[in-house]
């Protein structure tokens, strides 16, 4: 935890403390862990006493995340698909901004601008490789930790406010980033450190719910998530001779099976189990451009890959990235053969 020093706690509170108007911040197409280490922050925020506080978030929340949003939070979170000018002027208006769970200001796609532009003092708190820290005025960046939700819940800690007493985290707090560490490690899955176990055990004893947080996450689904899954698995999964699994969902598919965002949670990880695939791809048509997400076994960097052909970026077992059509393919039907021959060239040649 080489950033979370005293000087840069004191830091994080005084900026906090000087504040008026603060905006959270995190990146497209948000996942469980976004929303969570937001939401961390935001509660957080709420026992400073700050009263003008907002979550911004590029575009709305799968659904299964809505048991985060209460009705305090609700009236504070603007997506910017749906509220484009209302989103972008509580970013102009704050003199602090807190930016969580992204590396860089063009993983928050039309929200790059507004924060580019904006003067105000910026913290980033995240856990992927390669942050962009000249644009802050403190970064807190660890790659070796499960997510950003474990990382806002170490660094909080250390305030005086919490004063190392899980227990005393606002509720909002404790919930979110419990929810937020365990949809990033899958379910402790992945990524999983000895600080891990130990934030699980103590926000646990602190009273937060975890049967609820898991019910929510993981049995709510819609049934034609399940049914696109088997057909995914029994016609859509190709295996290539370099051990790279891969699975395309067109428009088509995706609309034949009323998939929504989220539905294809975890399909990524499901050719992992099987002993000779060593990476796996899913890629999902989306308008002008294919959403790209890659997990790798051990020895193999999904970050590397998706920043060579996909790009992207983001972890060395997980990473996402995109196509462009017309510029990377003239239409999904050539995703195929663009992914045969990239992660051959990925898989095979020992100087990439
Ligand atoms: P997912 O496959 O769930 O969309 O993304 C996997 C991980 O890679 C997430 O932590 C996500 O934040 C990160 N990621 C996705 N796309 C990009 C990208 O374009 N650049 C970077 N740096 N990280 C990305
Ligand atoms: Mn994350």
């Amino acid at each position: 935890m080489q950033d979370i020093t005293p000087n840069n706690i004191d830091m994080l509170v005084s900026l906090i403390g000087r504040a008026e108007h603060i905006t959270v911040v995190s990146h497209m197409k948000p996942d469980g862990d976004a929303l969570g280490s937001c939401l961390g922050m935001y509660h957080f925020l709420g026992l400073c006493g700050k009263q003008d506080r907002k979550v911004v978030l590029p575009h709305r929340t799968p659904y299964y995340l809505n048991f985060l949003i209460g009705k305090e939070v609700a009236g504070d979170i603007l997506f910017h698909e749906d509220k484009a000018a209302a989103a972008e002027d509580a970013i102009r208006r704050s003199d602090l901004i807190i930016c969580l769970d992204f590396n860089a200001f063009h993983r928050t796609d039309k929200l790059e601008q507004v924060l580019s532009d904006s003067t105000a003092e910026k913290i980033l708190i995240d856990h992927h490789l390669s942050p962009d820290r000249e644009k802050f005025t403190l970064s807190f960046s660890e790659t070796e930790i499960s997510s950003a939700s474990e990382l806002t819940y170490q660094i909080l800690m250390q305030t005086p406010m919490i004063g190392n007493d899980a227990g005393r985290l606002p509720e909002g707090s404790a919930l979110a980033l419990m929810t937020g560490m365990t949809t990033d490690t899958n379910n402790f899955s992945n990524s999983v450190y000895p600080s891990t176990l130990r934030m699980a055990s103590d926000l646990i004893e602190a009273g937060v719910d975890r049967n609820m947080i898991l019910s929510s996450l993981y049995n709510q689904y819609s049934e034609t998530r399940m049914r696109l899954m088997g057909h995914v698995l029994k016609d859509l999964m190709t295996i290539t001779k370099d051990g790279v699994a891969y699975i395309v969902l067109d428009r088509k598919t995706l609309q034949e099976y009323y998939i929504e965002e989220g539905d294809t949670e975890g399909f990524v990880n499901l050719p992992l189990s099987i002993a000779r695939v060593r990476m796996s791809l899913l890629l999902k048509e989306d308008g002008d451009k294919v959403r790209v997400s890659i997990r790798s076994k051990k020895g193999i960097s999904a970050n590397r890959c998706s920043r060579l052909y996909f790009n992207g970026g983001g972890h060395e077992n997980a990473a996402g990235g995109r196509l462009y059509i017309p510029k990377d393919i003239a239409g999904i039907s050539e995703a195929a053969a663009y992914i045969e021959e990239h992660t051959h060239r990925f898989m095979t040649d020992e100087n990439i």
